[in-house]
């Protein structure tokens, strides 16, 4: 795997594949490689000639008071890991090289960014979809992989390329579990064993609620099942809820009666310190 720094450098590598006919995937990632980034990976090079995976804890998507300093770095071992899986460039450029001084330009995506994650982080989305607005801009992907862990984000990235007219295809990769269910995250880094453990009831929460949608014969409504899902949760000390929803897949609008497709979305504090989100389809995969 190539390792390059340089955003000219790059620039030159992905230009001269584009020029032989090479697909270009991207992988964009804040690194600490786990296997939900490994999945995006693999997909990345079943689908393209060639994978560029880029690592990058872009500061303007974390709030003053969040972990960006205390993000966790594993720069060796993720080399080692996204080369075994196949990719083909490993694109982790400087802040100061991707925020000239003089940076002034940001891309907000309006609607889709205000409920949820974007309640709780204003800014966010708006640090997002810049960061891989420039990362579109530098690699000229034809597919970029992003995951459903994520859900909000895909489709405000969904949406950012129908509203800028980029050509790129968006894959949205359905969530990869620890074997108890817990959602992958770079940041179950942070939790002690008591907090991995309470961390778990999230999962347990979106399950029982996606259980009780798929068993019952008539409509259920979101209000009962949310109320249910919440007291769960608040079973656990050290777990607040940030939000719980069931939305509509497609715009992320709150329902009140659950068909369709729709998803349920959460996110926890725990002991006040991390941040843990996680979703579930309310409904039966195709295929
Ligand atoms: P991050 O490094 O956390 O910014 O994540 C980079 C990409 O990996 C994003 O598109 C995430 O949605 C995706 N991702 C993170 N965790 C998982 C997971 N457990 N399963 C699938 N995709 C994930």
């Amino acid at each position: 795997v190539i390792v390059e720094k340089n955003i000219e450098d790059t620039r030159r590598i992905v230009n001269e594949w584009h020029r032989k006919g090479f697909s270009i995937g991207l992988v964009p990632t804040m690194g600490y490689f786990h296997n939900g980034h490994l999945e995006l990976m693999k997909r990345a090079a079943d689908t393209a000639d060639k994978v560029v995976v880029s690592l990058f804890v872009n500061p303007t998507q974390f709030g003053p008071s969040e972990d960006l300093v205390v993000y966790p770095k594993d720069f060796d071992g993720d080399c080692a890991k996204a080369r075994e899986v196949g990719a083909d460039l490993l694109f982790c450029p400087e802040p100061d090289m991707v925020y000239a001084p003089r940076h002034c330009t940001e891309v907000s995506v309006g609607g889709l960014t205000e409920g949820l994650c974007g309640a709780d982080r204003p800014g966010h989305f708006t640090g997002v979809a810049t960061i891989v607005s420039k990362l579109f801009n530098i690699v000229r992907p034809n597919h970029a992989f992003f995951g459903e862990k994520d859900f909000q984000q895909l489709t405000v990235i969904r949406q950012l390329v129908t509203d800028l007219n980029f050509t790129v295809s968006i894959v949205g990769v359905p969530i990869v579990r620890e074997p108890d269910g817990l959602a992958m995250s770079s940041r179950n880094a942070y939790l002690s064993p008591s907090e991995r453990e309470a961390a778990l009831v999230l999962f347990q929460a979106l399950s029982r609620i996606k259980q009780e949608v798929l068993d019952s014969d008539g409509m259920r409504y979101a209000q009962d099942l949310l109320v249910k899902a919440r007291e769960l949760i608040e079973t656990k000390p050290q777990c607040r809820v940030d939000y719980l929803e069931i939305v509509d897949e497609k715009d992320l609008s709150p329902v009140s009666a659950v068909k369709g497709k729709c998803r349920v979305l959460g996110a926890i504090r725990i002991s006040d310190r991390i941040r843990l989100i996680d979703n579930l389809a309310l409904y039966m995969a195709q295929g």
